[in-house]
């Protein structure tokens, strides 16, 4: 296909800045979020060669990007594609991009990717040491968990863990209160989930709601931020997608997400991941956001376990077990109840899950055989 002559998207001031002096962004691209961060961390060199916009879907290798009044087909250049190291050097929903709009504005080429605030990712299942991006640009995720049957404390912490780890604000929400408040064991119940919490997560915002209360749906908009960009994260059921939906407004949901793109000259159906509310704060809302499963934590278990994690510092052997070893700070703090035995366990069945996430695909399978044979054993075991 032939390309038309090179037209780059409007210019900002801040395209042709040499200096890293503060200039206001233009308002569209303000709208989806980019500030002076983003203004601080560009390249230069890109700037100067290419316009700025978000990424606001992603279908495979297709992208869809916005500088906040429009949206646009993009694919990557060939540099961009072919000199990425790893699946972190290509876009993702939400990152800021560098890019140019060809053929009218029918379609665009992204040329490189704008560095991070933060970064949700996963391991991807069955890779050597490959990651998933699930969303960039996020600043702070509601993890919804419903407090009549989906509580589950083993859970919120892994996606504290997830969250602290990609550098996101959390706040808790507990849905569905309607539930609870309307049985006479409700409030002791709800008083004894807001105490396991605190326990856990000291210093994070726990708000419950029900998506059947305009209040409570107004106080959870109260907390968004005009320019932020925001995620939920939780099982299916929970109750995501109706507060979405609450705090759109019925119609605008369905219009907005659901709304087809159609650049001029092509039909192409995409569904978008990066929603502006009205109020200003931006919803991101990626299919991997729905299929968080797999963890990838680093420091994310040190910052969730700290308590803990500075402990193991202090044992003689840096391998130690914790079982019998001399010397070990985590036994005797066990027993003098100074860490909580549930707690302790939590932090054990993550980590076991992080290190077998960071064992190579071929040391997994080994792993997976070997618990395998070890099921088949006490299966046979438990028949005699
Ligand atoms: P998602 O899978 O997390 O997006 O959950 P949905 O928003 O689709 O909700 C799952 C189900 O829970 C639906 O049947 C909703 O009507 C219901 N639901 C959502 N929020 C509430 C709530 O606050 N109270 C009650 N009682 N039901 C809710
Ligand atoms: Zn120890």
């Amino acid at each position: 296909m032939k390309l038309n002559a090179l037209r780059t998207f409007k210019r900002s001031p801040i395209t042709r800045l040499n200096s890293h002096e503060e200039v206001r962004p233009i308002p569209t691209l303000e709208r989806l979020g980019y500030d002076s961060w983003f203004q601080r961390h560009a390249d230069e060199k890109q700037l100067a060669a290419h316009g700025i916009a978000r990424v606001i879907a992603v279908h495979k290798d297709r992208y869809v990007i916005s500088q906040g009044d429009n949206e646009i087909i993009a694919e990557l250049s060939g540099n961009l594609l072919y000199g990425a190291d790893s699946p972190m050097d290509l876009p993702t929903t939400g990152d800021w991009v560098y890019a140019d709009a060809y053929d009218d504005d029918t379609h665009a080429i992204i040329y490189g990717v704008m560095p991070r605030k933060t970064l949700l990712k996963r391991k991807a299942v069955g890779k050597l040491v490959e990651f998933q991006l699930i969303a960039a640009n996020i600043d702070t995720a509601f993890v919804v968990q419903s407090l009549n049957e989906n509580f589950n404390i083993a859970r919120l912490e892994r996606y504290l863990v997830m969250i602290n780890e990609s550098g996101i604000e959390p706040v808790i929400l507990l849905s569905k209160s309607d539930l609870v408040v309307e049985n006479k064991m409700g409030n002791e119940e709800h008083e004894d989930t807001l105490k396991r919490i605190r326990a856990v997560a000291p210093n994070v915002l726990v708000m419950a709601f029900s998506n059947l209360n305009d209040a409570h749906i107004s106080e959870i908009a109260q907390l968004l931020t005009p320019g932020l960009s925001y995620c939920l994260l939780g099982s299916s059921g929970v109750g995501k997608t109706s507060l979405l939906n609450s705090l759109l407004g019925h119609e605008k949901f369905e219009t907005k997400a659901v709304s087809n793109i159609q650049s001029k000259g092509r039909h192409t159906t995409t569904s978008r991941q990066l929603i502006a509310l009205e109020s200003g704060a931006i919803i991101l809302d990626t299919p991997g956001m729905r299929e968080l499963g797999g963890l990838f934590v680093d420091h994310g278990l040190d910052e969730t376990f700290s308590e803990i994690t500075d402990l193991i510092q202090q044992c003689r052997f840096s391998d130690c077990s914790h079982t019998n070893e001399k010397g070990c700070a985590i036994l005797p703090a066990l027993e003098a109840g100074a860490i909580s035995p549930e707690r302790y366990q939590n932090f054990q069945k993550l980590k076991k899950e992080s290190d077998f996430n960071q064992l190579s695909y071929s040391e997994k399978r080994q792993k997976d055989k070997q618990l395998g044979k070890l099921i088949k054993r006490t299966i046979k075991n438990k028949r005699r």
